[in-house]
């Protein structure tokens, strides 16, 4: 099968011809027909995530069908669509496991960055952590020609549901900030607008298009990081990895409010005064996801039905996809398409 392998830690992706893995028990093979790029994919390749597998096949915003199936496991038939999320497998028995964390299992083996990923032709996955997916959600390859769709599924196996696991960690808050309006936010944002919520939307400092971008999705605000907002908020999430925009959203928000940072990797926080963490304000990050996150928003993602934008790349261009995601010359999610 074609892959796309990081063999080394800051080189690029080498396309291999590798032999198609074998489901081992509680696995499927699946037949991989997008995966999805995320900005994780970066930080594992740039050496940001400490001890990758190597060499490595990235990629966990997986969308193909089952090609085959292990003996030991039930409910899937060949042919299904399914998705295969960053979580590849846990132990199910440390605390975390027990207490409904699953995210934070010790153990925990993520795709395309402990575990293979779907930069291939072909993968295997723990059929337990496989999503199926509802017919709502597409596939992208019939817009594939068009290079641009709405409601490919890919992009939100990954900046969907730990974007949502973020959301979650907002709780009821009306007024809610976005930190870095890029692709995560933009699939978040649907989401608290379809539940009614008042979105402000905080882009780098002089991003017009950004911000009207933002306001025609919904936005009652949209201005830069800098500016406070006209009204104290409920709760921020931050998208952008800029650590800087911490003590900027605490200044932002009202009392007992919340700032979630929903990246993996994130810059130094800078220093602020205690006062504007008084008055019970929080600050959180978020973890990779629990398989209820997924399938929460799976269907709420559905109802809406939450639309995307992505740019598809043949499999062998993820060299490609990559940079131009580092560059900033995406508006879109870069999605492989094999
Ligand atoms: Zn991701
Ligand atoms: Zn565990």
């Amino acid at each position: 099968m074609r892959a796309m392998v990081l063999e080394e830690v800051g080189q690029p992706l080498a396309l291999r011809d590798l032999p198609k893995p074998k489901p081992g028990h509680g696995q499927l093979l699946v037949r991989v027909n997008t995966c999805a790029v995320c900005r994780t994919d970066l930080h594992i390749v740039d050496g940001e995530l400490p001890n990758p597998k190597l060499p490595l096949i990235l990629g966990h915003q997986i969308v193909g069908r089952v090609e085959q199936i292990n003996q030991s496991v039930d409910g899937f038939s060949i042919g299904d669509r399914i998705g295969v999320p960053w979580l590849g497998w846990t132990d199910g028995e440390c605390t975390y496991c027990r207490s409904d964390r699953e995210n934070l299992c010790d153990r925990a083996k993520f795709t395309g960055y402990t575990i293979d990923g779907g930069y291939a032709e072909f993968t295997v996955a723990d059929a337990r952590y496989c999503f199926r997916l509802p017919d709502e959600l597409f596939d992208v390859d019939l817009a594939a020609e068009a290079g641009l769709a709405e409601a490919a599924v890919a992009p939100l196996l990954c900046a969907g549901m730990l974007g949502y696991r973020s959301y979650w960690k907002t709780g009821d808050a009306r007024r809610l900030g976005i930190y870095g309006f890029g692709n995560a936010a933009y699939l978040i944002a649907q989401v608290a607008l379809y539940q009614q919520k008042e979105i402000f939307a905080f882009t780098r400092p002089g991003d017009k298009a950004g911000q009207d971008a933002a306001r025609s999705l919904g936005a009652v605000w949209a201005g830069g990081s800098d500016e406070m907002p006209p009204e104290r908020l409920g709760a921020a999430i931050i998208f952008a990895p800029v650590g800087a925009l911490v003590p900027a959203a605490l200044r932002a928000l009202a009392k007992g409010g919340v700032v979630v940072c929903g990246g993996i990797h994130m810059s130094d926080i800078p220093s602020f005064p205690y006062v504007d963490l008084w008055n019970e304000r929080v600050i959180s990050s978020v973890a990779n996801l629990t398989r209820r996150d997924g399938e929460e928003f799976l269907k709420i993602a559905a109802l809406i039905p939450v639309k995307t934008k992505v740019k598809t790349f043949p499999l062998e261009q993820a060299n490609t996809a990559l940079e131009k995601f580092r560059a900033g010359k995406l508006d879109a999610t870069a999605v492989l398409v094999t």
